[in-house]
């Protein structure tokens, strides 16, 4: 079937919304009218090369939208059934099938190399207006798009009230820094948590935080507009992260003035990191939700973090099981608990680059670009 989809040609070229060919639906495959796409960071790590990925190629993996057609073997989802996507993973290695599949032995191979299935492959599933080969199943989804052949695994059924477009989102930004704190860190009613990086994955944890009634929430940024959102949004504490003595401010604020017991670093900032472990109380918690890419150290000393008992973490997609916890978060969401909406910005069809640039400049938290109808 004929459809528009965004297609980066190879590393470091533009977005180019162009006519595409998309393939039937594989066996495991849905075939999706989009309705909705977040755009993340991760996106833009695949245009500039940080994250490795075949080209030419079609990104985008937060995507809403309509079931049309569903492949053979599919049971998820029937046509007219309304989805929200999130990541895709292999269901067989210990981690999936003990209910983690963020942590899923192959996530990187299969979301990063576009694999639609075992017999399948990364066989490409779209073709260009010259019959060349285009790469989608980009987290299982390649929704920057008006159609999609989308991973069964990657959809989640939503109830049909469900709104694609402000909650299109929720798969992949929202719920990895929600999930760092409610499936992992779970600070207590009376613990201290910071959070830096106040782009999706931060505001995520900073409502999770809120939602737990934890007693005190710092929030970190460079952008002061988001600083004073995130006290609208229950941070208690708010410092500019270039400050020089941001450190000691944070210390300065907690109990014995050790730092905070729990920290959610979700900038993927190195220096950020840093200055996290350092604000982390000696037995704290300090986890990154975001990452620099790959082949970077951490940026703290082992001798030091033993003798201050500190533990460290990564935590991929808030090791969310989609199919549970994007339900929960819907949920959290229509008790005003998670509040999207406030930071989210739609963006027209053709307007990809107006979104990116939005986002860059800190404008918008999460700009979603509307394919088709709510
Ligand atoms: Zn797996
Ligand atoms: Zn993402």
């Amino acid at each position: 079937m004929k459809t528009q989809a965004y297609v980066l040609a190879e590393k470091d070229a533009p977005f180019k919304l162009q006519e595409v060919e998309l393939a039937e639906p594989e066996d495991n495959e849905v075939f999706l009218e989009v309705v909705a796409c977040g755009l993340c960071h991760t996106d833009l790590c695949i245009q500039n090369g940080a994250f490795p990925s075949p080209f030419p190629n079609v990104t985008g993996h937060e995507g809403s939208g309509r079931v049309l057609k569903v492949g053979k073997a599919v049971t998820r989802v029937q046509p007219g059934d309304k989805v929200l996507c999130s990541f895709n993973h292999c269901s067989s290695c210990g981690p999936c099938q003990t209910g983690h599949p963020a942590a899923c032995e192959k996530f990187g191979e299969i979301n990063f190399g576009r694999v639609r299935g075992a017999e399948t492959g990364n066989k490409a599933g779209i073709k260009g207006a010259g019959g060349e080969e285009i790469y989608g199943a980009f987290f299982g989804q390649s929704m920057f798009a008006k159609h999609a052949l989308v991973a069964e695994k990657s959809v989640v059924k939503v109830p049909d009230d469900t709104d694609l477009v402000t909650l299109s989102a929720l798969g992949c930004g929202f719920q990895t820094g929600a999930g760092g704190v409610l499936n992992f860190l779970k600070p207590s009613k009376d613990s201290s948590i910071a959070i830096s990086g106040l782009g999706a994955v931060g505001m995520g944890a900073l409502f999770a935080a809120k939602y737990l009634g934890t007693k005190t929430i710092v929030a970190l940024d460079v952008v002061p507009g988001k600083l004073d959102l995130a006290k609208q949004f229950g941070a208690t504490h708010a410092f500019n992260a270039r400050h020089s003595d941001v450190v000691q401010q944070v210390k300065d604020i907690t109990a014995y003035k050790g730092g905070v017991q729990y920290f959610a670093e979700c900038s993927g900032n190195v220096p950020a990191l840093k200055a996290a472990w350092e604000m982390t109380a000696n037995r704290g918690h300090l986890l990154s939700c975001g990452t620099p890419g790959p082949g970077v150290n951490p940026p703290f000393d082992v001798f030091g973090n033993l003798v201050a008992c500190k533990t460290y973490s990564g935590l991929c997609e808030g090791d969310s099981n989609p199919p549970k916890f994007i339900p929960f978060l819907i949920k959290l969401y229509n008790e005003g608990h998670f509040p999207v909406d406030k930071i989210s910005k739609t963006f027209a069809h053709d307007k990809l680059d107006d979104a990116i640039h939005a986002m860059h400049k800190g404008e918008t938290i999460k700009p979603i670009v509307v394919f088709g109808q709510a």
